[in-house]
């Protein structure tokens, strides 16, 4: 494992060790040329020493005053394990927050298609309650013969929703050679199912100063989505939020089969927030709000919804998208069951 920066050792310090005793065993860390990530938990202070397992074991670490314990940390994904940060992971985006006990609701159109029609999603969305604007401007689709996003343009009615109603952006990165313009425009850069596994991108990210919400990808595992995070955070940004967006199954009913027993599963695994995208799962609207009711029961710490003035005119995903006409009684009751989940709409 030698130099290849995976964290080996978790360094939970007692619930009375100071300031000074978790600075002395950081400064030790790093004389041995050990990186360490310094996570203050509601209970106790954990370091994860990132590093040569050979060289940590030359350390006597048990020995420094105020450490409780050193476990090896065993899973492959450590950074965003919640071995390394047992409290839960809050990702404030200008104000708006997502984890805990802070629901996001993430609302708007499938696609930025024209001016008018991303304003007045975006006003009836923030006027139902929604915490960020979602967008896609590149668009990542099945066919080369349909409509692939207004690009840069839509970058631009996003940054003009943005001022006018506030909400934070979602939109899409779709290659790195656009992520200079996405990154400036974007509060939250979505890195979609379909480049899940695109590492070079997820690198990119991974050096952004922007949060990275991280969709599953259809046939991917929990654990190959965890590793995916963990290539975002291991180059520094760990302001990640993941969401199941539906997987690929042998059933025909819904457009992919939403897996909440990964959203169960993830919130056990890893201290980042865990959304849900209700409308890609089920690819009709009339079941987005029972699959939201029960994303939100699962666990989850957020949705993200398409809607659309008039879905029937959409150029993409129509059938999915809530008419902006419907989404204050959608977002109503989403919110009557997080408020029953002990939650507040972030
Ligand atoms: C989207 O959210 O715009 C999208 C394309 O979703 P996914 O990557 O989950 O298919
Ligand atoms: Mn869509």
């Amino acid at each position: 494992m030698a130099g290849d920066g995976s964290p080996e050792l978790l360094i939970v310090m007692g619930g009375s060790a100071t300031a000074d005793e978790v600075g002395h065993v950081v400064e030790r860390l790093e004389e041995a040329g050990v990186r360490s990530r310094v996570t203050q938990g509601r209970e106790a202070t954990v370091i994860g020493a990132i590093g040569d397992r050979e060289l940590l074991a030359t350390l006597p670490l048990e020995g420094y005053p105020g450490v409780e314990q050193v476990l090896p940390i065993l899973k492959p994904y450590k950074l965003v394990s919640r071995e390394l940060a047992p409290d839960p992971t809050v990702i404030d985006v200008n104000g708006r927050r997502i984890g805990d006990s802070a629901f996001g609701l993430i609302a708007g159109p499938c696609t930025v298609e024209y001016r008018e029609q991303t304003l007045e999603t975006a006003r009836a969305v923030a006027a139902a309650g929604a915490t960020m604007l979602r967008g896609g401007a590149f668009k990542p689709r099945t066919s080369p013969y349909t409509f692939q996003g207004l690009g840069a343009e839509a970058l631009d009615i996003l940054r003009e929703a943005r001022s006018e109603t506030g909400l934070p952006i979602v939109t899409e990165l779709m290659d790195p050679r656009h992520v200079e313009e996405v990154v400036e425009a974007a509060d939250v850069i979505q890195i979609g199912a379909r480049n899940m596994q695109n590492f070079l991108l997820l690198a990119e990210v991974g050096r952004a100063d922007k949060p990275v919400l991280l969709k599953r990808a259809t046939s991917a595992t929990v654990e190959e989505l965890l590793m995916a995070a963990e290539y975002v955070a291991k180059e520094g940004n760990d302001r990640i939020i993941l969401c199941e967006r539906g997987i690929r199954t042998f059933e025909r009913t819904t457009r992919f089969t939403l897996d909440l027993g990964s959203v169960a599963v993830l919130k056990q695994e890893t201290h980042l927030p865990v959304i849900v995208d209700p409308s890609h799962a089920a690819g009709r609207r009339e079941l987005v709000l029972p699959l939201a009711r029960a994303a939100v029961a699962v666990g989850a710490d957020g949705i993200i919804v398409e809607s659309h003035p008039r879905p029937e005119e959409a150029l993409c995903d129509g059938p999915q998208q809530i008419p902006t006409g419907e989404f204050a009684a959608f977002a109503a009751a989403v919110a009557a069951l997080v408020e029953l989940m002990g939650k507040q709409i972030g």
